[in-house]
Parts: C-alpha cells; structure tokens; sequence
C-alpha cells in the first residue's frame, strides 16, 4: 500500500517519514511533496491538511490523525466524508492530559496565582482554601481524555461534574447530558475544565453567555481547542470579575501572536499547546499497528465519525 504523510512542518513531516517508514517496510511511505501520481495514494497520516488535500487522492481508503482530534480534517468541507478517519490516542497521551488537568485543577483550587502575586511584593498573607470536598469541578467532554480526568479528580475528593451528550455513569461524579442540562451542570461549577473535540455545535461553546452561567468568580481551563475560546468574552468577563482566573493550552492562533493581550494578562496561565502531545515514537507505533491491521482486514482503533467531527 502507498501512504502519504502530511504535516505542515517539513522537518517534522520528514521524521515521520523515516519513523513510519521503518515501522512498514512492507509498504511506501512518502511525503506528500513526493505523491507524483495522487490515485496511488491508500491512506494518509495527516496533522493539519490543506483543505482540498485529502479529497484530491481519488482513491484514498483511509485518513490518519496524527492526534487526538480530528477537526483538522473534518471541517474540510471538500474532505470525502466516506472516507474513514481515524484519531491516534496513545495511552501516554491519555495519562499526560490527566497530569495536565489535576495539576491545574489544584493549582487553581490551592490559590497559586493569588500566592504568586503576594511573592511578588514580600506579602505574607495565609489564606484557608476550601477542601477538595467543598469544590465543584465541572468537565466538559467525557472521551477518553475527559473520563481520565474526572476519575482522578474524583479520587482526590472534589465535587466533579461531566457534560457530554450522552448520559455517563462514572463512579464519584456527576452526570449532565445535553443542551438542556448544560445550565444545571454550569450553576455551581466554580472550575471549569473543556476537554471537548472541535465541532461546528461546540465551536465559541465558552462564550460570555456560557461565563454568565457560572458562579461569580469561576475559573477556566480550557484544553481543547482554542475555537472554543471566543478570547475577547474571556477578556470581559475576567474584566468584569465573572471569571477571575483562566489557564488556556490552546488559542485561535497557534503560535499565539507575541502582542496577545493573554500573554502578560496577570489572570491567565498560558500553555503552548502542551497539555497532551502526542510522543511521536508511541504514535507512530500505534499509527503503524492500525496501518498494519487495516492490511489484514482487522478492525482498527480510534474510529471516529467525522460526520459528527469527533
Ligand atoms: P472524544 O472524542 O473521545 O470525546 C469527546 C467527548 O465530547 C464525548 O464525551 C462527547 O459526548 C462530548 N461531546 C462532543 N460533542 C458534544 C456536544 N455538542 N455537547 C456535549 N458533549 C459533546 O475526545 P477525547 O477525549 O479523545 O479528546 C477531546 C479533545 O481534546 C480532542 O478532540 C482535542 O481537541 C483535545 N485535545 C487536546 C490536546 C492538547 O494537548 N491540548 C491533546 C489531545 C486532545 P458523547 O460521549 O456523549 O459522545
């Protein structure tokens, strides 16, 4: 089979190759520079494609993520939507998620930034934070990222609360489903943590609508995708008082421009896209298998419906 690799990033696209490469002997492994005759192309392992890319291989079987989402490929509106998608999550990219959200999770919930500011001007201040027990954690997206997390969180004691569009029953936290209980999951959420995919119904989700749910106060964590993040409402409501702290992974624009207001904002936590990346040795393993596995007819892992963009 012919497999043809697009990343936007040649030096990276070039790694991948070889990796993929040796992972495959059996089959060709190209960069998409090198595809001279686009109706050999099988499958391809894509991050971030052109959009026109994918529907351009006239007899494509099969598209890779090389990521855990797959809005990169699903908001093409020329990509073949027959066309299977598959996502890649190694389990290290489950675990470095579940690290990400516990550790700022706690950091919000144990004061760090107000500490930080009272180090900054010598301020010798003890302020008694409420127990786990006594904060309301609200998650939004229960996949595989998302059930990780709550259950971690759950056994550190906190009040924890999920939103997906299908009910769950995950021991310790708290279940909400649908449009029509996003209002009851919000009103006590004083942390909020967006584990969602990117889709056209959850594309500017957090919102200054969505803000004015939450308790006065709340912080946000937003993890996902930056599309999710309508900014200029976060910068109101943390004018405003109605958000005091936000800790954000990911932005609109990736890399996130050096005069962003965020980068300096003493409210927000900026992360640079880091909360769970993928560990190209792992993945590329994990890509190879289901390569290797859609040879032999088996089934493969990380089926998505890109009709529903996740
Ligand atoms: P999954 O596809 O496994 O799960 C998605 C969850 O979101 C499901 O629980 C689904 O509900 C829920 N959901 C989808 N649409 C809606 C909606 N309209 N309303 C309510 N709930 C909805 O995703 P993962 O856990 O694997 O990953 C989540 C996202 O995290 C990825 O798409 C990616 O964008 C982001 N990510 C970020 C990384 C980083 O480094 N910052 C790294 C990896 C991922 P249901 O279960 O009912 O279908």
């Amino acid at each position: 089979m012919n497999i043809a690799l697009y990343l936007p990033n040649a030096e990276r696209m070039e790694w991948w190759v070889r990796h993929l490469g040796t992972l495959l002997p059996e089959h060709t492994v190209l960069a998409h520079t090198a595809v001279t005759t686009p109706s050999d192309v099988d499958i391809a392992v894509v991050w971030r494609p052109p959009g026109g890319w994918l529907a351009s291989l006239p007899n494509l079987k099969l598209t890779i993520s090389i990521g855990a989402g797959i809005d990169h490929v699903a908001e093409d509106p020329q990509y073949p939507s027959h066309i299977p998608v598959l996502k890649t999550v190694g389990p290290d990219m489950v675990q470095r998620m579940r690290e990400y959200v516990v550790l700022h999770v706690l950091r919000l919930h144990r004061l760090l930034p107000l500490l930080q500011a009272y180090q900054s001007q010598a301020i010798w201040k003890q302020p008694i934070t409420p127990i786990a027990q006594q904060r309301q954690v609200g998650i939004m997206g229960m996949g595989g990222m998302g059930k990780v997390a709550a259950r971690s969180l759950a056994e550190l004691g906190f009040e924890v609360r999920c939103w997906s569009r299908s009910q769950k029953d995950i021991e310790g936290v708290k279940s909400y489903a649908g449009d029509e209980q996003l209002q009851n999951f919000l009103s006590d959420t004083e942390i909020l943590v967006c584990l969602l995919p990117l889709t056209e119904t959850t594309k500017g989700i957090l919102n200054s609508t969505l803000f004015s749910s939450l308790p006065e106060g709340a912080c946000l964590i937003n993890a996902a995708r930056g599309q999710h993040l309508m900014e200029q409402d976060l910068l109101d409501a943390l004018a405003d008082g109605q958000i005091s702290q936000a800790t954000l992974d990911v932005f609109t624009t990736e890399p996130l421009p050096q005069d962003h207001a965020f980068w300096l904002h003493p409210q927000v936590l900026v992360t640079p896209h880091v909360a769970s990346l993928i560990d190209p040795v792992s993945g590329g393993k994990i890509i190879a298998e289901n390569i290797k596995r859609y040879a032999r007819g088996e089934k493969l892992e990380g089926m998505t419906d890109v009709n529903k963009g996740y």
